[in-house]
């Protein structure tokens, strides 16, 4: 509605040219008419310019950049009974030069000169707050010319109020950036804590970028430390602030969406230009005009790419990238209006000037969150890791216990077994002896006997046919003996030639039933390499009283006896 009652204004400008009035107290001017004259030689003198011809625009003001001296003017006047103090005060607190001159009746003039271009002689800006004060009789007018000249942007908004709602107005924006500010340093603090905590640079680039825009925005706002009293570094921090912030935020973004892993040449690419930036930085030192004007060309490109980045990252699988379009989408939104503001091509207003403040407080907080969501990705992928390796552990363990098991089962076989004929050997036999012995003295009638058998003869095997052959035959021998006995029957290798059986539960019949089974098997068999051989056979019952010593040597007796009285027989001794 305002707009069009300015619209409306203009058409008749002619005829309202910027005459304020001011018919009670407190009353205040927001929207309305300033004249303008453009002066592009940059040159003029007050005096100089006086005459030329004044346009009427509104008191809301973007002209983009400019080398031009911009010169308004407007008449206020006090209708009041009282005498007033008025504060002027232009909202934009970067600006090279403002000149403000007050001519009251009879060509009386001050002059108030202000604007970050203006250094005293210790190089330090007296002010960079833009407002004038305005001393006003009853019934006095007074005109007043504003000469305006900056490297920077030029937009703003001209605002006349008496001092308590100028007072009013001030406190409750600065209560408003004082709340913003506060809650990006605490995520600051708080990000710097986490990567001081998890050593993660990620979240240091973070802190960076956070803290590079916020003192563009702090020197931008005119906000404490960047108020007053600004020295020439404090001025300069402006310009480099949005270059190091761009810088930053690609490196961020490098981090974030993951590009060194899943586009290696963007990757590159993006590094350069961050690197670019803080020569641009730099050079803002230098020129701050040219500098920025690359910048804001750049950053036009720059932004949407990011963006675009962004949703390649987030369609490989990143879900961080999620959170980091939504903000960046946000932050996109809010920057382009601004920058379109600056340029001239949109009108200056709280949404297009204080935009960027909702839009970037969204994005640094969403960057938080999804530094906080990749924090716990990253425990989660720990955690992963740490099962994986568990799992595995648990996995090596256990078939190392098993071959463990397995090899030791091996050797207590190999340890009772004997190596050439594969059946049991001394060790063997001991135990099993001793086994049925225990079970003999426990219970009487657990009767069991033992067959010794020598080959018959065997030297001579080995003497004609050698050594070797001697062992085949031994081998052929066992073979004959295991295979002819029952289950329950235990053979094995007495020593060289011998061989013992012991066959428990049974009676001295079955023994010797056994002992002439093998005697008659082995003398039917034809040893493959040898052809027929014997052996003898001793055979003796376990008895109560006896003792293993006793009950060897009655087995040895008979086994002797057999020899004796023409071998291939079996003797049985009582
Ligand atoms: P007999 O028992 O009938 O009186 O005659 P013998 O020729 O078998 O006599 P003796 O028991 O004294 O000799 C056994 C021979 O068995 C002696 C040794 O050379 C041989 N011998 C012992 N152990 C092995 C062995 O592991 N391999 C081979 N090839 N020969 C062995
Ligand atoms: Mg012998
Ligand atoms: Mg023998």
């Amino acid at each position: 509605m305002n707009k069009f009652i300015i619209i409306l204004l203009l058409s008749f400008s002619f005829l309202f040219a910027s005459e304020l009035i001011i018919t009670k107290e407190g009353q205040i001017f927001d929207d309305f008419l300033i004249e303008m004259y453009e002066d592009t030689t940059a040159s003029l003198t007050l005096d100089e310019t006086k005459d030329k011809t004044f346009v009427p625009i509104s008191n809301s003001i973007s002209t983009g950049y400019s080398n031009s001296y911009y010169w308004y003017k407007f008449k206020l006047q006090n209708q009041t009974e009282k005498s007033l103090k008025y504060i002027f005060e232009s909202t934009e607190h970067l600006t090279h030069e403002m000149d403000f001159t007050i001519i009251s009746k009879g060509e009386k003039r001050v002059t108030y000169e202000k604007g970050i271009g203006r250094y005293n002689k210790e190089g330090v800006v007296e002010t960079t707050k833009l407002n004038f004060p305005i001393y006003l009789k009853k019934g006095e007018q007074k005109e007043i010319y504003i000469r305006h000249f900056s490297l920077y942007p030029n937009y703003t908004s001209f605002h006349i109020r008496d001092e308590s709602s100028f007072n009013e107005y001030t406190l409750k924006h600065d209560r408003f950036l004082s709340l913003y500010f506060g809650a990006v340093l605490a995520l600051i603090l708080y990000n710097l804590f986490i990567f001081f905590y998890s050593r993660d640079s990620t979240y240091l680039l973070y802190v960076l970028y956070v803290t590079s825009f916020i003192t563009w925005q702090m020197s931008m706002n005119g906000f404490p430390p960047f108020d007053t009293s600004s020295s020439i570094f404090r001025a300069y921090m402006l310009g480099s602030s949005v270059p190091f912030f761009i810088a930053f935020l690609l490196l961020f973004s490098r981090r974030i969406l993951e590009t060194e892993k899943l586009f290696p040449k963007i990757d590159q690419a993006i590094r350069y230009v961050a690197y670019l930036y803080f020569i641009l930085a730099i050079c803002s030192w230098f020129d701050s005009h040219t500098t920025f004007v690359i910048i804001n060309a750049l950053g036009t490109f720059l932004l949407p790419f990011l963006l675009y980045i962004g949703f390649k990252s987030y369609l490989c699988g990143n879900k961080i990238a999620l959170f980091y379009l939504i903000a960046q989408t946000t932050f996109l939104a809010t920057t382009t209006m601004l920058s379109l503001m600056a340029d001239g091509y949109l009108e200056y207003n709280i949404v297009t000037r204080h935009g960027i403040v909702v839009g970037s407080f969204l994005e640094i907080l969403l960057f938080s969150l999804a530094l906080a969501y990749r924090l716990r990705l990253l425990e989660d992928e720990k955690i992963g890791l740490m099962c994986q390796s568990k799992e595995e552990l648990t996995k090596l363990i256990d078939e190392r216990t098993k071959a463990l098991t397995e090899a030791n089962k091996e050797l207590e076989h190999l340890s009772v077994t004997d190596r050439l004929t594969s059946i049991a050997n001394r060790l063997g036999l001991d135990n099993v002896f001793e086994y049925e012995l225990h079970k003999f003295e426990r219970y009487e009638s657990n009767h069991f006997g033992v067959i010794l058998i020598d080959i018959d003869y065997f030297k001579k095997i080995n003497d004609m046919n050698g050594h070797q052959v001697g062992d085949n035959v031994l081998q052929e021998f066992a073979k004959i003996l295991k295979e002819n006995l029952r289950n329950s029957d235990t053979v094995g290798r007495w020593g060289g030639e011998e061989f013992l059986i012991i066959c428990p539960n049974t009676q001295r019949e079955g023994v010797l039933t056994i002992a002439e089974t093998l005697r008659e098997k082995i003398e039917a068999h034809n040893f493959k390499e040898v052809g027929n051989l014997t052996a003898s056979f001793g055979v003796s019952m376990m008895q109560m009283g006896d003792t293993k010593l006793s009950f060897f040597k009655r087995v040895d007796d008979a086994l002797y006896e057999a020899k004796q009285t023409g071998r291939n027989k079996v003797v049985f001794l009582k």
